[in-house]
Protein backbone atom coordinates (compact mmCIF):
# COMPACT_ATOMS: atom_id res chain seq x y z
CA UNK A 1 0.00 0.00 0.00
CA UNK A 2 1.15 3.13 -0.92
CA UNK A 3 1.09 5.10 2.13
CA UNK A 4 3.20 8.66 0.47
CA UNK A 5 7.41 8.57 0.25
CA UNK A 6 7.93 11.82 1.84
CA UNK A 7 11.22 12.09 3.12
CA UNK A 8 11.85 15.69 3.82
CA UNK A 9 15.45 16.99 3.87
CA UNK A 10 17.00 13.19 5.67
CA UNK A 11 16.32 15.11 8.90
CA UNK A 12 13.59 13.09 9.79
CA UNK A 13 13.47 10.09 11.14
CA UNK A 14 10.89 7.46 9.54
CA UNK A 15 10.45 4.24 11.87
CA UNK A 16 10.87 1.03 9.50
CA UNK A 17 7.54 -0.33 8.00
CA UNK A 18 8.46 -3.82 10.48
CA UNK A 19 8.80 -1.05 13.21
CA UNK A 20 4.94 0.02 12.77
CA UNK A 21 3.77 -3.09 12.41
CA UNK A 22 5.40 -4.66 15.31
CA UNK A 23 3.85 -0.80 17.83
CA UNK A 24 0.57 -1.74 16.03
CA UNK A 25 0.56 -4.75 16.83
CA UNK A 26 1.49 -4.17 20.83
CA UNK A 27 -1.40 -4.02 22.81
CA UNK A 28 -1.64 -0.81 24.36
CA UNK A 29 -0.37 -1.80 28.24
CA UNK A 30 -2.81 0.10 30.24
CA UNK A 31 -6.17 1.06 28.67
CA UNK A 32 -7.35 4.33 30.64
CA UNK A 33 -10.29 5.81 29.19
CA UNK A 34 -9.00 8.85 27.27
CA UNK A 35 -10.97 12.41 27.65
CA UNK A 36 -13.12 12.99 23.89
CA UNK A 37 -10.58 15.68 23.26
CA UNK A 38 -7.46 13.61 23.95
CA UNK A 39 -8.83 10.93 21.56
CA UNK A 40 -9.79 13.93 19.03
CA UNK A 41 -6.02 15.22 19.12
CA UNK A 42 -5.05 11.53 18.89
CA UNK A 43 -7.34 10.67 15.52
CA UNK A 44 -6.00 13.32 14.17
CA UNK A 45 -8.83 16.16 14.51
CA UNK A 46 -11.62 13.49 13.43
CA UNK A 47 -15.23 14.73 14.13
CA UNK A 48 -16.80 13.74 17.74
CA UNK A 49 -18.55 11.02 15.84
CA UNK A 50 -16.26 9.44 14.45
CA UNK A 51 -14.00 10.10 17.18
CA UNK A 52 -16.74 7.30 19.30
CA UNK A 53 -16.72 5.14 16.26
CA UNK A 54 -12.63 4.71 16.66
CA UNK A 55 -12.87 4.09 19.80
CA UNK A 56 -15.10 1.54 20.00
CA UNK A 57 -13.53 0.05 17.21
CA UNK A 58 -10.16 -0.36 18.53
CA UNK A 59 -11.72 -1.04 21.96
CA UNK A 60 -10.09 1.80 23.72
CA UNK A 61 -12.31 3.57 26.44
CA UNK A 62 -13.77 7.45 26.49
CA UNK A 63 -14.29 9.18 29.71
CA UNK A 64 -17.98 10.78 29.66
CA UNK A 65 -18.57 14.41 28.10
CA UNK A 66 -18.75 15.29 24.59
CA UNK A 67 -16.37 17.27 22.71
CA UNK A 68 -17.03 20.54 23.54
CA UNK A 69 -14.50 22.92 21.77
CA UNK A 70 -10.82 22.40 20.04
CA UNK A 71 -9.31 25.75 19.66
CA UNK A 72 -6.79 24.04 16.55
CA UNK A 73 -10.07 22.75 14.78
CA UNK A 74 -11.57 26.35 14.99
CA UNK A 75 -8.67 28.37 13.91
CA UNK A 76 -7.92 26.18 11.06
CA UNK A 77 -11.51 25.56 9.96
CA UNK A 78 -11.71 29.65 9.87
CA UNK A 79 -8.90 29.58 7.33
CA UNK A 80 -10.76 26.52 5.18
CA UNK A 81 -12.96 27.19 1.92
CA UNK A 82 -16.26 25.27 1.76
CA UNK A 83 -16.51 23.01 -0.98
CA UNK A 84 -19.62 21.63 -2.40
CA UNK A 85 -20.03 18.07 -2.45
CA UNK A 86 -22.28 17.26 -5.76
CA UNK A 87 -22.34 13.58 -6.80
CA UNK A 88 -23.75 12.49 -10.26
CA UNK A 89 -23.44 9.89 -11.98
CA UNK A 90 -24.21 5.96 -11.24
CA UNK A 91 -22.14 5.22 -7.98
CA UNK A 92 -19.55 2.86 -7.44
CA UNK A 93 -20.67 -0.57 -6.17
CA UNK A 94 -17.43 -1.90 -5.01
CA UNK A 95 -13.95 -0.39 -3.30
CA UNK A 96 -11.76 0.64 -6.02
CA UNK A 97 -14.21 0.74 -8.71
CA UNK A 98 -13.88 4.13 -9.32
CA UNK A 99 -11.21 6.44 -8.29
CA UNK A 100 -10.61 10.02 -8.02
CA UNK A 101 -7.37 11.91 -8.95
CA UNK A 102 -6.47 15.24 -8.38
CA UNK A 103 -3.35 17.54 -6.80
CA UNK A 104 -2.43 20.09 -4.96
CA UNK A 105 1.00 22.55 -4.81
CA UNK A 106 2.00 23.67 -1.97
CA UNK A 107 3.12 27.18 -1.81
CA UNK A 108 5.09 28.65 1.90
CA UNK A 109 4.06 31.77 3.10
CA UNK A 110 5.83 34.84 2.27
CA UNK A 111 7.84 35.09 5.15
CA UNK A 112 9.37 32.21 4.92
CA UNK A 113 12.46 31.95 3.11
CA UNK A 114 12.94 27.69 2.21
CA UNK A 115 10.93 26.14 -0.33
CA UNK A 116 8.81 22.71 -0.16
CA UNK A 117 10.97 20.04 -2.30
CA UNK A 118 8.39 17.86 -2.78
CA UNK A 119 5.48 20.33 -2.79
CA UNK A 120 2.70 18.63 -5.21
CA UNK A 121 0.69 16.72 -2.98
CA UNK A 122 -0.94 13.68 -5.26
CA UNK A 123 -4.43 12.22 -3.80
CA UNK A 124 -6.33 9.38 -4.97
CA UNK A 125 -10.01 8.74 -3.36
CA UNK A 126 -11.92 5.59 -3.76
CA UNK A 127 -15.69 6.59 -4.51
CA UNK A 128 -16.98 3.45 -2.61
CA UNK A 129 -14.86 3.69 0.61
CA UNK A 130 -13.75 6.96 0.93
CA UNK A 131 -10.58 5.94 2.02
CA UNK A 132 -7.65 8.58 0.19
CA UNK A 133 -3.75 7.59 -0.30
CA UNK A 134 -1.32 10.23 -1.12
CA UNK A 135 2.34 10.82 -2.20
CA UNK A 136 4.52 14.00 -2.42
CA UNK A 137 6.91 14.53 -5.54
CA UNK A 138 9.02 17.49 -6.78
CA UNK A 139 7.35 17.78 -9.93
CA UNK A 140 3.85 17.61 -11.08
CA UNK A 141 3.84 14.19 -13.33
CA UNK A 142 6.03 12.82 -10.35
CA UNK A 143 3.32 10.97 -9.05
CA UNK A 144 2.60 8.89 -12.77
CA UNK A 145 5.14 5.77 -12.37
CA UNK A 146 4.35 5.13 -8.41
CA UNK A 147 0.72 5.82 -8.82
CA UNK A 148 1.11 2.90 -12.11
CA UNK A 149 2.95 0.77 -9.27
CA UNK A 150 0.53 1.40 -6.30
CA UNK A 151 -2.94 0.22 -9.06
CA UNK A 152 -0.63 -2.80 -10.61
CA UNK A 153 -0.47 -4.15 -7.44
CA UNK A 154 -3.40 -3.23 -6.19
CA UNK A 155 -4.72 -5.23 -9.45
CA UNK A 156 -2.68 -8.08 -8.25
CA UNK A 157 -4.45 -8.44 -5.26
CA UNK A 158 -7.95 -8.43 -7.07
CA UNK A 159 -8.89 -5.04 -5.98
CA UNK A 160 -8.59 -3.77 -9.62
CA UNK A 161 -9.48 0.08 -10.22
CA UNK A 162 -11.71 0.52 -13.30
CA UNK A 163 -12.40 4.51 -13.66
CA UNK A 164 -10.59 7.68 -12.49
CA UNK A 165 -12.50 10.78 -12.58
CA UNK A 166 -10.06 13.65 -12.73
CA UNK A 167 -9.65 16.85 -14.29
CA UNK A 168 -8.19 18.11 -17.67
CA UNK A 169 -4.66 18.84 -16.63
CA UNK A 170 -1.76 17.92 -18.69
CA UNK A 171 -0.45 14.89 -16.54
CA UNK A 172 -3.34 13.21 -15.51
CA UNK A 173 -3.98 12.23 -19.18
CA UNK A 174 0.07 11.63 -19.31
CA UNK A 175 -0.73 9.20 -16.71
CA UNK A 176 -3.35 7.92 -18.28
CA UNK A 177 -1.33 6.89 -21.52
CA UNK A 178 1.28 5.38 -19.39
CA UNK A 179 -1.34 3.27 -16.91
CA UNK A 180 -2.86 1.90 -20.60
CA UNK A 181 0.75 1.71 -22.40
CA UNK A 182 2.41 -1.83 -22.74
CA UNK A 183 4.16 -1.74 -19.45
CA UNK A 184 1.47 -1.79 -16.95
CA UNK A 185 -1.44 -2.66 -18.88
CA UNK A 186 -4.12 -1.08 -16.53
CA UNK A 187 -6.98 -0.91 -18.64
CA UNK A 188 -8.32 2.47 -16.87
CA UNK A 189 -10.94 4.36 -18.12
CA UNK A 190 -10.69 8.15 -17.61
CA UNK A 191 -13.65 10.11 -16.59
CA UNK A 192 -12.20 13.88 -17.53
CA UNK A 193 -14.05 16.08 -15.84
CA UNK A 194 -15.01 19.34 -18.45
CA UNK A 195 -13.56 22.53 -18.46
CA UNK A 196 -17.08 23.63 -17.31
CA UNK A 197 -18.03 20.95 -14.55
CA UNK A 198 -14.71 21.02 -11.70
CA UNK A 199 -17.50 20.08 -8.96
CA UNK A 200 -17.73 16.34 -10.77
CA UNK A 201 -14.26 16.41 -9.31
CA UNK A 202 -15.56 17.34 -5.67
CA UNK A 203 -15.01 14.06 -4.33
CA UNK A 204 -11.15 14.52 -4.19
CA UNK A 205 -11.02 18.19 -3.62
CA UNK A 206 -13.41 17.59 -0.46
CA UNK A 207 -10.63 15.40 0.62
CA UNK A 208 -7.91 17.66 0.33
CA UNK A 209 -9.82 20.54 2.52
CA UNK A 210 -10.41 17.82 4.93
CA UNK A 211 -6.96 16.42 5.17
CA UNK A 212 -5.31 19.94 4.86
CA UNK A 213 -8.10 21.33 7.35
CA UNK A 214 -6.54 18.44 9.87
CA UNK A 215 -3.02 19.54 9.27
CA UNK A 216 -3.33 22.94 9.87
CA UNK A 217 -5.46 21.93 12.87
CA UNK A 218 -2.30 19.89 13.86
CA UNK A 219 0.34 22.37 13.90
CA UNK A 220 -1.86 24.57 15.53
CA UNK A 221 -2.25 22.56 18.45
CA UNK A 222 1.69 21.93 18.10
CA UNK A 223 2.30 25.99 18.31
CA UNK A 224 4.66 25.44 14.98
CA UNK A 225 5.80 28.51 13.95
CA UNK A 226 5.43 29.25 9.80
CA UNK A 227 8.90 27.82 9.34
CA UNK A 228 8.38 24.61 11.23
CA UNK A 229 4.71 23.64 9.48
CA UNK A 230 6.76 24.48 6.19
CA UNK A 231 9.41 21.98 6.85
CA UNK A 232 6.33 19.40 8.43
CA UNK A 233 3.78 20.55 6.22
CA UNK A 234 4.27 16.87 3.95
CA UNK A 235 5.09 14.85 6.89
CA UNK A 236 1.88 16.70 8.87
CA UNK A 237 -0.67 15.73 5.84
CA UNK A 238 0.65 12.15 5.19
CA UNK A 239 -0.13 11.91 8.74
CA UNK A 240 -3.94 13.46 8.09
CA UNK A 241 -4.24 11.08 5.31
CA UNK A 242 -2.97 7.77 7.56
CA UNK A 243 -5.26 8.93 10.60
CA UNK A 244 -8.26 9.22 7.98
CA UNK A 245 -7.71 5.47 7.44
CA UNK A 246 -9.02 4.71 11.12
CA UNK A 247 -12.39 6.24 10.61
CA UNK A 248 -14.87 3.48 10.70
CA UNK A 249 -17.34 2.79 7.31
CA UNK A 250 -20.02 0.97 6.85
CA UNK A 251 -20.26 -0.87 3.38
CA UNK A 252 -22.71 -3.35 2.23
CA UNK A 253 -20.83 -6.49 1.13
ZN1 LIG B 1 -9.32 19.63 16.66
Amino acid sequence: MNVGGSVLYGTILKPKPEEIAAAAMQKPKTNKPMSILEAHFKFGHTGEVDVRKIAKAYGLGLKQGSLLRCESCAIANAKQKSVPCISEGKKATKPNQRVYLDQMTMKPPASVKITIRNKNMRLIVDEYTSMSFADFNPKKNGFINKLCATLYKWKQEGREVKYVRMDNAPENFKFIQIANGQIWKLNLTEEATGAGTPQRNSVVEKKFATHTARMRAMMSNAECEDTQRTYLVNEALNCAVMLDWLVVIEIDE
